[in-house]
């Protein structure tokens, strides 16, 4: 029996969870441990003691574990999400009491948070659905905490989340997102962000390979460069990194080696749904979840490369015949990376905002970035313009209307035409470069073909149009007039 109650406790303590569990008894909080395993709590009390003796505390029993922890208890559950959180929330609640707060760290759907805070409620119990980013790495040593729900269960922590958060210029990468599943509503975005900037760089990878010629020497010193510019982020940052590894197991380096097949776990997916359901357009987020799942039919694609060149067409068939300049390429590219970059970021926030405002959430886009700007997986350099862009304007329409971005994307379209066309012309596929660059030149025109779409669907269905030169509502007999 330990003297000390804990301040907090966690339960799960897989990668995620022993991480920040660790991360946290670092920060000075004592901190109760468990896992329906016991094996992983004997691990995480010895990686405790081998860190000089962290205030860390295992449990095996899930009573032992809640009845060590200080009232108003804190309990953080870091589990597969889905089922497994109700379960570890019915092996614990036993032994919570009224005022104590569950907090699931997962990469859970959002609707389950809000369902799980009314069964809580019902019992006095709670409840914080708090997104978490950063991976591994973040968890341990400061990640991005997104967490919504019970605005008291946030305050009883907020001296915790706030110390192992990551730490940024201005201040750590934490706030109270907003009520119900808007933490985990926040993080599902996040993630579909990820996916576009990792289709973009994958892309932008490509076109530099294919049409530039570039080793994986000058990939790892082009994405190095880029780093220290505007595109700087972990997402290049690793990228540079991942060209200098070297295939353990034979010639060259690891990236050449690996299987070309995507895997997911289903936030994109959710992001895409969630954005059709809302009526937002997120081309770029979608075009990355469709080349996921065109990647993953690797023995189709394999088929399809035979059958069409059979048909007729041979790699050698979209050459241009241009020499490209290396020097001019690599720096087209940067640009069209950057605006596509744009572009996908004014969806992901376009949905925050689309949500929020169905659920009454009130959420702060500018505040969003900025807790982006350190520990998560989308860190970047220019969440800091995100975060003045809302700040400037907190009404603004699109991050690609803000006067900055705006001067930027002109700057750069003519650069993202060039490159865009490049690899058309080579047969290459830039999905998401081509889907924001397509939502960039539909979102800036006044005046669009849908004006078409309007008289086809009121000459086969009589669904009536209006019209620019006067009100009302207006249905032509087309064919009787033709
Ligand atoms: P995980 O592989 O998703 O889950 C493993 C943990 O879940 C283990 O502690 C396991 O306990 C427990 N578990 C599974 N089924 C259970 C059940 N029915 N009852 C009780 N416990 C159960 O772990 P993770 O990768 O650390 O991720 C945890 C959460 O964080 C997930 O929601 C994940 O999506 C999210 N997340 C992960 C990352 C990442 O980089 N991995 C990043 C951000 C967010 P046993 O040991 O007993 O099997």
């Amino acid at each position: 029996e330990s003297a000390v109650m804990s301040r907090i406790g966690l339960a799960g303590l897989a990668v995620m969870g022993q991480n920040l569990a660790l991360n946290i008894a670092e920060k000075g909080f004592p901190i109760s441990v468990y896992n329906r395993t016991a094996s992983k709590v004997d691990e995480t009390v010895s990686r405790a003691a081998s860190e000089g003796g962290l205030p860390l505390f295992g449990h095996r029993s899930p009573q032992d574990f809640v009845l060590s922890i200080q009232r108003p208890r804190a309990v953080v559950i870091l589990v597969k999400a889905g089922a497994p959180v109700d379960q570890t929330i019915a092996t614990l609640s036993h032994y919570l009491e009224p005022g104590d707060a569950i907090i699931d760290g997962g990469n859970e759907w959002y609707e389950n948070t809000e369902r799980r805070i009314r069964e809580a409620s019902a019992r006095g119990i709670l409840y914080l659905g708090m997104g978490v980013s950063g991976g591994e790495d973040g968890a341990r040593y400061g990640p991005s905490l997104m967490p919504g729900g019970s605005y008291q269960a946030y305050s009883n922590v907020e001296d915790i989340l706030t110390r192992v958060a990551a730490q940024v210029d201005d201040g750590p990468c934490v706030t109270f997102v907003g009520e119900g599943g808007a933490g985990n509503f926040v993080k599902m975005v996040h993630n579909g962000i990820e996916y576009g900037d990792m289709q973009l760089i994958a892309e932008a990878y490509d076109v530099l390979r294919v049409v530039g010629g570039l080793s994986n020497a000058e990939l790892a010193e082009t994405f190095a460069e880029w780093n220290r510019g505007e595109l700087e982020s972990f997402l290049i940052e690793i990228t540079a990194d991942i060209f200098g590894v070297r295939d353990e197991h034979g010639e060259g380096e690891l990236v050449d080696k690996i299987l070309d097949k995507t895997g997911m776990k289903g936030t994109g997916k959710w992001t895409v749904q969630q954005a059709a359901e809302l009526s937002v357009a997120a081309p770029t987020i979608a075009a990355s979840l469709d080349c996921r799942y065109l990647s993953g039919l690797k023995e189709e694609r394999e088929a399809a490369a035979n059958a069409l060149y059979q048909a007729g067409i041979g790699s050698g068939d979209f050459s241009s015949g241009r020499s490209v300049d290396k020097k001019r390429l690599i720096d087209d590219v940067r640009q069209a990376l950057y605006a596509s970059k744009i572009c996908s970021y004014a969806q992901g926030m376009n949905l925050i905002r689309a949500k929020s405002e169905e659920k009454g959430w009130n959420l702060n886009l500018g505040e969003l970035a900025r807790i982006w700007k350190g520990g998560c997986i989308i860190r970047a350099r220019f969440l800091d313009r995100i975060k003045k862009a809302y700040e400037r304007n907190q009404g603004l329409a699109n991050l690609i209307v803000d006067p900055e971005f705006a001067r930027e994307m002109v700057q750069r379209h003519a650069a993202w035409r060039r490159v865009v066309g490049l690899a058309i012309e080579a047969g290459i596929s830039t999905p998401g470069m081509c889907a924001s660059l397509a939502y960039f030149d539909t979102y800036r025109r006044a005046r669009l073909p849908a004006n078409l779409v309007q008289a086809q669907r009121d000459y086969f269905g009589a669904h009536t149009y209006e019209r620019v030169d006067r009100p009302g509502s207006f249905h032509t007999e087309w064919s009787k007039i033709a």
